[in-house]
């Protein structure tokens, strides 16, 4: 074989994997993707009138075809694989495991309990009914998983939803949307329950917030998407930013918390809101963790130097993240100041003060900084001034009940993992539903179908009860 017959077959090979992950996007307005934010929401505004003609058992069967859909296998690697070559960010593996996490315990109707209230006077339900259209912003870190959970949550509730995705992910999401809106109209559901427009941006984000046919909205995303969702006046789910600290005390299991720290802070390569971003270690067990963090994958930088060099590639002069290295591998960035590590170097590690701008900063790359302590109390200190109020996530490892309760009530993080990695938090390993929309500034927490629904209340007067 010569060498251009070679490279014919090459660029072949990579148009044909182009066309087999777009092939779906061609269908405009038959499968939810809209030219204009306008006609996305009009659609999914009808489709939502039509939506409140169907039963309960209609709307499980709706959500269980976008189940079954995302976890076909081919799906299920696909939509893996696109997310990781459209962003350039994560691991494939691991985008795998938690497309597969929200299509399988994301709750569905069952989510949805009414609350009843019955006397002399009768009785009075207190149902969740639909907002009607939502509106959701989705991050580029979780593309996939929260249009899969949110999908599953907001149709649950009775809701339509028109989806804005971040522009990096705009391939995916039409992937995945066109794919869910085909599996339900194979199950009989109103068209364009679930829609977005083809060419998402900012611009179009802004028409969604402000358009008065979107009852509420849900940003996930950075802080500032968070607080112009929470300006627009209406309804709002605001999931933001994390800085998720981890404490390690004398009492804990330092084998296993060594393990813990690097699988959680190396899971698709730092990216999930929930990952460990610092370790703060009571200063006695401090060697002994690092040693067993380098036994799981960790690779640790001694010299200052090293890590003011890493510091100025990860960080510009104003403190800004280099988004070139978010969601890159250890190996990746390492490279970048020319030190070569093997495949299962999975984190860097290096000593830093609490000061330091890697723990100040949502990093969202398996860079990991470790803080000294000199005991327990100063550590949980120390993570409270880390998490700087994000109310997102926290990790201990210790067996020290007292000093567990301790930092749970102080920090006051959306969610508290207590001797396990961060992911446990979500569902992998840990009990509990999962969602990829984790809101923290307004309070919903692990969102769920009930976060999508308004209480309403619905009395009949005397009679009825049975006391
Ligand atoms: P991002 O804030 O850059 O983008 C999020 C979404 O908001 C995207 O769809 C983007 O297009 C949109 N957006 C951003 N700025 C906008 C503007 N000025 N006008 C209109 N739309 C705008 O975040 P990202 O990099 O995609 O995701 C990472 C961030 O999201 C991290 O801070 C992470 O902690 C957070 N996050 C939080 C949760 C959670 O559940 N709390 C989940 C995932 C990600």
């Amino acid at each position: 074989m010569n060498i251009e017959t070679s490279l014919v077959e090459k660029l072949v090979k990579k148009v044909m994997e182009e066309m087999n992950s777009i092939d779906q996007v061609n269908n405009f307005d038959e499968y939810g993707i809209f030219n204009t934010m306008d006609e996305a929401i009009e659609a999914a505004y009808i489709a939502q009138r039509q939506y409140l003609k169907c039963s309960i058992s209609d709307r499980e069967r709706y959500i269980k075809a976008i189940r079954n859909v995302i976890l076909k296998e081919e799906n299920l690697e696909r939509l893996s694989r696109v997310t990781v070559e459209e962003t350039e960010m994560g691991v494939y593996e691991h985008k795998y495991i938690k497309n597969k996490l929200a299509a399988e315990k994301t709750p569905g109707t069952e989510d949805l309990v009414t609350e009843a209230m019955a006397g002399d006077d009768g009785l009075t339900l207190v149902e969740l009914s639909p907002f009607g259209v939502i509106g959701s912003i989705t991050p580029t870190t979780n593309p996939t998983e929260t249009i899969i959970s949110n999908s599953i949550g907001m149709l649950a509730a009775g809701n339509s939803v028109v989806f804005s995705p971040h522009p990096k992910s705009k391939k995916v999401s039409i992937d995945i949307i066109t794919m869910m809106n085909k599996a339900l109209k194979d199950e009989g559901a109103p068209a364009n329950l679930i829609t977005m427009v083809g060419e998402p941006s900012i611009e179009n984000t802004n028409i969604l917030m402000n358009h008065p046919k979107i009852s509420m909205i849900v940003a996930t995303g950075g802080p500032g998407i968070v607080k112009m969702a929470m300006s627009t006046g209406k309804k709002a789910i605001g999931a933001g930013a994390g800085n998720p600290p981890v404490v390690v005390d004398e009492t804990a299991n330092i084998e296993k918390a060594a393990k813990d720290i690097i699988d959680g802070c190396s899971f698709d390569n730092n990216i999930p809101c929930i990952a460990e971003k610092e370790v703060i270690a009571v200063d006695s067990i401090t060697d002994y963790l690092i040693f067993n963090m380098k036994k799981s994958g960790a690779y640790e930088i001694k010299d200052k130097e090293i890590v003011d060099k890493l510091t100025k590639i990860v960080l510009d002069e104003n403190e800004n993240l280099n988004k070139d290295l978010v969601g890159k591998s250890a190996k990746y960035i390492l490279k970048q100041i020319n030190i070569e590590v093997d495949e299962d170097i999975k984190v860097i590690i290096a000593e830093t003060d609490k000061d330091h701008p890697w723990v100040r900063h949502e990093l969202m790359m398996p860079v990991l900084p470790i803080v000294r302590a000199k005991d327990v109390d100063e550590a949980i200190d120390i993570a409270i001034e880390a998490e700087q109020g994000n109310r997102h996530t926290a990790i201990m490892h210790s067996n020290n009940v007292e000093k567990l309760t301790k930092m749970a009530k102080l920090i006051q993080t959306t969610i508290f993992v207590k001797n396990g990695p961060s992911y446990a938090g979500i569902g992998v390993g840990g009990e509990g539903y999962t969602t990829f929309t984790i809101a923290g500034p307004t309070g919903e927490g692990l969102t769920s179908a009930k976060s999508f629904a308004r209480k309403r209340r619905c009395v009949l007067v005397g009679g009825f009860h049975i006391k």
